[in-house]
Order: C-alpha cells, then structure tokens, then sequence
C-alpha cells in the first residue's frame, strides 16, 4: 500500500509467500516483531509470544505492550488520510441519500461519541453491549467503547429479547447502546422496544444510549434512557484514546450458536490488531485506491474484523450497507457496487446462492467493471455458486478467495491470498504465515502427505487466537484445547488435497458415516445442489439399522414445493442422480423432504442440530430457536417429515 506498507507486512509473490511462510513457523518472534513493528504503540512489547499454548492455559501476544487500537485506526492516519473517505454508507432505501464519512471526520465523531460514554458513567473494563442497526453509529459506537477501553459487545439486530438477555446478564453488561428502529427492506422493524423488553431481565444495566434513526416512536425510561443527539451537544470533540494493555479484552463476541449455547468469544488489544490488519491486507491484496465492500454485519465477526477494524486499520474506505441482498430488487448487490466503484467485494456463500435463484438480468443490468477481487465466508462454498461468482460477479477476471476461519480466529486462516496463492473451486487453500493447520484422527495423532482427511486444529498459537470465553475460562479450555492437547481444536474436518490445498469438509459433528464410509455434509449438499430443480439443501444423518447411519436430505426448489406427484417423483430422482453422479450410489438419501425454507440463524448459516433431531424423530424438544432467522420453517419441517 503506501510507506506504512514495508515490505514484511505483505506478500506479493508466490515467493514471498513460501519465504513469509517459512520465517513465521521458524522464527515466528521475529516475523511478528517486524510485523507489528510500524503500529502506534505508547509502548512497545516485552515478548512477543507467550503464556502458555497448552489446555491449562493461554496465550499472549505482544504482552508488556501499552496501546490503543483507535489511535491505530484512526489518528495515525489522520497525516496522510484526514480526508481519504474512511466510511461510505450505503443506506437500505436507495432513495435516501448515501452518506460518506473521511478518516477525519470518524475520528471526531468517535471521540464524540466516546465522551458521551465517559458523561454517561462508561468506564475502562466495562461492558457495553450494542444493539444497532448497520448504521454509522454502529461502526461509531464500537470505535467509542475501544477509544475509552470498554469492552464491546456487539449484538446482532435481529436477535430477540431472549437472546439480548442473554447476552447481556453472561457479559454483565452495565451500558446499552441501540437506536430507535431499523429500516429491512420494505419494512421498518423497532429496535428499541425489544431491547426494553430485554432488560426486564437484566438488572446489570444501569443507562441506555439510544439513536435516533427512523423517527420510529420509542418510551425512554426516566433514569435509566437518553438520546444520542441530546447528549452528544453537551460533549467536546477531542477525546484522549486510554491506554491499554495488549492483553486487555477488546470485545466479546457470541457465536452464532449453531451447535448449541452462544460462547462468549474474548479477543484482546493488540494481537487481535496485528492478525486483522495482517490478515485484511495479504488476503484481499489491498491497494491505496480500492474500495472495499464487506456484507457481513458488524454483528458478525467477519463484519468485525474485515467490515471494520482490519479495513481502518489498513487506512482503507470501507463500504457499510443497511439493506438487504434483494431489496429493492436482487439487483441491489450488484447496483452498490457500481454506484461506489467497489473494488473488492467480500460476502457469504447463502448469500450468493440467493442471489443466483433470480434471473440473471439483474446481475447483467450492471457493469460490475471496477471489480478486482471477491472474497467468501462462513461456509463452504459450493462449485456451483463458486462458478456463478465467478462468472457473472467478477467476469471471470477477478479472483475469489475463500477464506477459512471461526469467530475464535479473529481473523481468516486458510485462504488464498488473491491473485498470489492458489484459489481452487471448494479450496479455502493454503495456511496463511503464522498458521500450522494439521490434520489429526481421532484418537489425536498427526497425518501426515497430502491426499488426507481428518480433524482440522492449529499447531501453535497465532496473534488472534481466542483468549478465553468470557466469565468461563475453563470452557474456553474444554473447547478448544482440551480435546487434543499441543492443538487448538476447530471442531471442523477437513481434507488435504493432493497439491496440499484445503478443502474444509464441515463441522466434525456433520460427518455422516454410512456403512462405514465418512461423508462430509457439505460434499453431499454440494452435489444435490446440482440438480437443476434444488436451490439449496441440508443434509444431516440419522440411525440407520442397517447403514448406521442414514442420510436425511432437506431440499429447498428452485420453483417452491412441488405439490404434484408427478413432480416431486421428477425433482426427488434428478437429486439422486445428482448425487450418484458427483459421489456415488453409496452417498444416496435415504429420505429426501422438499421444503420451502431451512432453519437458518442470522448470520445464514443453517442450524443442523434441528434438522438432526427432526430426522431422528425427536419433534418436541428441539432446543433454544431465538436465534433462528425464522422460527416458523421448524413448524414446516416437523410437521412434513419423512
Ligand atoms: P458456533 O461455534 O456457535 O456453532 P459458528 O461456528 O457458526 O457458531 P462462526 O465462528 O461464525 O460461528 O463460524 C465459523 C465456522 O463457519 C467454521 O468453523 C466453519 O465451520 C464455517 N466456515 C467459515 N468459513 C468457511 C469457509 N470459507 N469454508 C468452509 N467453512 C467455513
Ligand atoms: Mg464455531
């Protein structure tokens, strides 16, 4: 990028890859210290490794170090980029006007923001949890709690009371922040009020902020709620960042809970900066001039690290969208793009498989020219989709890279470096430096050569490793480092091809074992999905008296649910085709249920415990939903299985 670039903060050439490689697994002190070397720092490092990677403890990075991480996204660019656009907001309604916000600009508004917090009683060490549309003040608010050195929570705004209750009372929050409502397509959908109904369960809090952003009509609670825009007239704009200590906790951040209880996910200060800004710039290869446009809300990790942090971090302009992928039409991806000249785009397979069931005028509609790079997360995803991205979206010039990593990571693991590394259709492919992927059986050994398949884990540990899940270390512990002791454990599988790329198989709970034979769900979807009647599927397994166990396939179709015999015979035989055809007889569902939704949670990502229950007949007692996109499709599914 430009003189805050040297030359050891990024690759790029394969040479440099292999050479960046080598030096961090074999002196990874080094790599890191010259690495970490050109951030602001009040003051610098005693070790830069320690603690202990071992099922006892944790690790540090950088500890001894002093630091702010706004200073690191904010006022250290404020010499050459004061008025680089640092945020563009691209609003749900078209209509309403786009807003743009240069590094300057942010910065004021942050210290801004952070003074209310300080007004309002916010100290160091306390956990403010967030529940904001995909608005400025979102990006704003995380920024304000960093500056002043709360720990931010942020949760996702769709989650429901009972999730927000949660949330809270695991962090002990004592601030919320959140906005009046939120604008979703069509509809506008209060905020505030689910939050009110949250707190009748949470006596931790003692103060909300809330945002005022539709006009959307809300009941402040005297004593306890105020507005933003009030309090923001009574603050000054200058506000000193706190320092902090490297392994001070950052944020929290709940998974999606797609295997059970949300985890409180804890990173710290400084190693969580180094990985994202390391991580943002050598994955996406990123240039002074690109725009970057990541979907993920900043409820996400991803929106986290690759929305917010890794792009500030890097001085880059960040695109921040409210909306959603189709509307007002299921063009609107595509529109956004040209209408900001987004260079590289960064989104999620569900979201791309959406996207490709509507006609394909909608993506034609635009030139999509300024393009040069597009990112996927969160699943695997499929050839197909792979194909369609990288056809229609980046017009077959644009490299995708499909990035591998977990809310634990804090940032991406295995992916292609774009345009550097290889990039291979269902390939998250190669380890980026500083990250020893291994392959382990079950009973914890190493396998070794390519051409293999097992447990993924990470030897060693790396900048952005979790440190702990919050109030609950030793689950952290259970979780993660227990189960093999030296590794961290992902709780994927995954397979080592024969030119030692990555191909992630999914979670080692959705490995299916038919007759002996070891089947990743993702594989079996993948080639459902190739039947020209399926827009998408999960498969799940189930007891099985002869097989052990059997495969349950839940379809969605391209044109709704089939209601004629004749029809779900022809959509039911071309998916066992497909799978015939791209696995083998072996891999056929047992029993296929065409449905017209799958349990998704917000961040789309399907919730599989459920469709495992329902295939093994369990009906009733299908465990905590608040966090499912829509809780309805459950009634579906149960009520239609095979
Ligand atoms: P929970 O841990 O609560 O069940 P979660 O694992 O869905 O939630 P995340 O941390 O957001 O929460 O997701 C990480 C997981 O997503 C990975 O472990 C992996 O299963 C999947 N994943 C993410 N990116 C990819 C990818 N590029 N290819 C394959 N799988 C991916
Ligand atoms: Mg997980």
């Amino acid at each position: 990028m430009s003189e805050n670039t040297p030359a050891h903060a990024r690759v790029r050439t394969l040479d440099e890859y292999h050479a960046a490689y080598q030096q961090s697994v074999e002196d990874p002190d080094a790599f890191w210290a010259a690495v970490a070397e050109p951030f602001t720092w009040r003051r610098k490092w005693g070790s830069v490794r320690g603690g202990q990677f071992s099922p006892e403890g944790q690790s540090t990075w950088f500890d001894g170090a002093t630091l702010n991480i706004t200073e690191n996204c904010l006022d250290r660019h404020l010499e050459q980029r004061a008025n680089k656009l640092a945020i563009i907001f691209e609003p749900n309604d078209p209509r309403t006007r786009h807003l743009r916000l240069t590094y300057r600009e942010l910065h004021a508004q942050v210290c801004e923001m952070a003074n209310v917090l300080k007004k309002n009683g916010v100290k160091k060490g306390d956990r403010v949890v967030l529940y904001l549309p995909m608005i400025p003040q979102l990006a704003i608010a995380v920024l304000a709690c960093a500056r002043i050195g709360a720990v931010h929570g942020v949760v996702f705004a769709g989650f429901s009371a009972a999730a927000i209750a949660d949330r809270i009372n695991d962090a002990q929050a004592s601030f919320v922040i959140t906005a009046d409502a939120l604008e979703r397509g069509a509809k506008q959908i209060p905020v505030k009020s689910v939050v009110d109904e949250a707190l009748a369960q949470c006596p931790s809090v003692k103060r909300m902020l809330v945002v005022e952003h539709t006009g959307w009509p809300v009941q402040m609670v005297a004593d306890r709620d105020v507005w933003f825009h009030e309090e923001v007239m009574e603050v000054d704009k200058n506000c000193p960042a706190e320092e902090m200590a490297a392994e001070d906790p950052l944020f929290i951040l709940y998974t999606s809970g797609s295997t059970g209880k949300p985890k409180g996910v804890v990173h710290t200060q400084a190693g969580y900066m180094v990985w994202a800004d390391y991580t943002f710039r050598n994955v996406f290869q990123v240039e002074e001039n690109d725009v970057y446009w990541c979907t993920a809300d900043i409820g996400w990790v991803t929106g986290h690290t690759y929305g917010l942090y890794g792009p500030l971090l890097a001085g880059s302009t960040t695109v921040l969208f409210e909306g959603v992928p189709t509307f007002p039409s299921p063009g609107r991806f595509w529109e956004v793009i040209d209408k900001h000249n987004v260079t590289i785009f960064y989104t999620a397979p569900t979201a791309i498989r959406s996207l490709m069931a509507a006609p394909i005028d909608h993506v034609l509609a635009y030139s999509l020219s300024s393009l040069r790079i597009l990112g996927s997360v969160g699943e695997p995803i499929n050839e197909e989709a792979w194909h369609w991205y990288h056809q229609h979206v980046g017009k077959g010039r644009c490299p995708i890279v499909d990035t591998w990593w977990q809310t634990e990571t804090g940032g991406i693991m295995i992916s292609a470096m774009a345009g550097i590394t290889p990039s291979v259709p269902a390939r998250a492919g190669l380890p980026l430096p500083g990250v020893q992927p291994v392959l382990l059986n079950q009973d914890g050994t190493e396998i070794k050569g390519n051409d293999q398949e097992g447990y993924l884990a990470i030897k060693g540990s790396w900048p952005g490793i979790i440190r702990t899940t919050w109030g609950d270390h030793a689950r952290a512990q259970q979780t993660y480092f227990q189960p093999y002791p030296g590794y961290y454990f992902t709780g994927d599988g995954a397979r080592r091809d024969e030119q030692g790329l990555y191909r992630i198989i999914g979670r080692v709970d959705d490995v299916i074992n038919v007759s002996g034979h070891r089947f990743g769900t993702a594989e079996i979807e993948s080639a459902i999905n190739e039947s020209e009647f399926v827009v998408e599927s999960a498969v799940v397994g189930y007891p099985h008296d002869v097989k052990g166990q059997g495969i349950y396939a839940y379809v969605i179709c391209q044109n709704g649910v089939p209601t004629t015999d004749i029809d779900i015979q022809r959509t039911e035989a071309s998916i066992v085709e497909a799978v015939v055809a791209h696995i083998g007889r072996i891999a056929k569902p047992d029993k296929i249920q065409l449905v017209s939704g799958l349990p998704k949670t917000r961040s789309g990502k399907i919730m599989r415990r459920i469709l495992r229950k329902v295939a093994e007949g369990e009906t009733t007692n299908l465990g905590d939903v608040t966090t499912l996109l829509d809780p309805l499709v459950v009634d579906e599914i149960v009520a239609g299985k095979k």
